[in-house]
């Protein structure tokens, strides 16, 4: 049986990864769906390999651009349109949307009972308990495609969650890890970008230089695992070998070892429960770096103490840290504040902002919106100063 799958995000760095996995297995995985925001180049040459039947493109001109090129079977046009394609029946939506714009669809998908891939951590950051509720009604379940959290489900498979004493998040520390806070502050969008032991996007290369990523993807285990915040624990190890472990409440260890690629948690989510051979480049133990841990810096990397403490408060508190770091992150890639203009932006905005339980998708997409408005406005006055 071919399993039907539908990639939003497709022309992005996950995306272009789960395409590659799709194109090892041609009897096993198929395209249903593609979405893409205005890549229509590569999304064309997409197109013509992988012969969707629906294909979403969020911005309207792009949309526009590729109806007059092509003819597709179904296009759907703007941010609701994702949501319309997530909606299709496949078997699974692999999310690899960046930032907050997949949060709709995300629920569109787990409302029309189709299985998630999650590879954006945002939406999970902004409103987990929306996503997970939604998930348990109807019977669908949300799989992990970030590596750390791709790790630990597989650390999990065959145990009880009752049975754990702590999860391990890894944390490379980033291109800065041994930077001092004077280095920080000189620091260029293109140093930031360059993650020292994977190629990845833009945003989350600098949500990784910051230490913000690891902070985000703490939120994104506490939902995904229904773990409180004290049973999660982040320790740097910079060479990126152990993609994370899971202690067990008997003292025992269990630790997700592999390579550096995003095609293998990509194809652990797409073709569970089972396990498919890959023809990717092993992990050799025995001429592997040796391997290293050691406790985070919250001095030196303000970003993570901040997300732990938004973990901490709960309800909006994820969504406005969220959405101020996203600001400042395309501020600080514009040059428009400097890389630790990043943290002052999002301690400003949590500094100034009010916290609600989230209820409702139109109520964290309200919280959503001021906390872009506060974070641009500080942004304003910083560059004004
Ligand atoms: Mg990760």
């Amino acid at each position: 049986m071919t399993k039907r799958i539908t990639i939003l995000g497709s022309t992005g760095s996950i995306g272009q990864s789960a395409l590659e996995v799709v194109r090892r297995y041609p009897n096993a995985l198929s395209i249903a769906g593609l979405a893409a925001h205005s890549n229509i180049d590569l999304l064309l040459k997409q197109i013509d390999e992988f012969k969707p039947d629906w294909v979403a493109v969020s911005d309207p001109h792009a949309a526009h651009q590729l109806s007059e090129s092509i003819s597709i079977p179904r296009l759907f046009v703007g941010p609701e349109g994702l949501e319309e394609l997530a909606s299709q029946q496949v078997d699974v939506v692999l999310c690899g949307i960046v930032g907050a714009a997949g949060l709709p669809s995300i629920l569109s998908a787990i409302e029309n009972k189709n299985r998630v891939a999650l590879a954006n951590k945002e939406p999970m950051v902004m409103a987990g308990n929306l996503i997970m509720d939604a998930a348990r009604h109807h019977n669908v379940e949300v799989l992990p495609v970030d590596s750390e959290h791709n790790a630990i489900f597989q650390c999990l498979q065959g145990h009880n969650i009752d049975d754990v004493h702590k999860i391990h998040l890894t944390a490379s520390g980033g291109p800065f890890y041994r930077s001092s806070r004077e280095v920080l502050k000189n620091v260029t969008p293109e140093e930031a970008g360059n993650h020292p032991t994977w190629d990845m996007g833009a945003k989350i290369s600098i949500d990784s230089a910051t230490l913000m990523n690891k902070g985000l993807e703490i939120i994104e285990a506490m939902w995904l695992f229904d773990l409180p915040l004290e049973k999660i624990n982040v320790v740097i190890h910079p060479q990126s070998i152990i993609h994370s472990l899971v202690e067990f409440t008997d003292g025992s260890i269990l630790a997700h070892l592999g390579v550096t690629n995003m095609t293998l948690p990509i194809q652990f989510a797409l073709t569970w429960p089972n396990r498919v051979k890959s023809p990717m480049a092993r992990l050799d133990l025995t001429t592997m770096p040796e391997i290293t841990f050691a406790a985070p810096d919250f001095s030196q990397f303000p970003c993570l103490a901040m997300a732990m403490e938004a973990a901490r408060t709960g309800g909006t508190a994820g969504a406005i840290l969220n959405a101020a770091n996203e600001t400042a992150v395309a501020a600080f890639r514009d040059h428009t504040i400097p890389f630790l203009g990043i943290e002052e932006t999002v301690k400003s905005v949590m500094k100034t902002s009010t916290f609600e339980p989230v209820d409702t998708l139109e109520g964290v997409l309200e919280a959503d919106r001021e906390a872009r408005q506060m974070a641009k406005d500080v942004i304003r006055s910083r560059s004004m100063a």
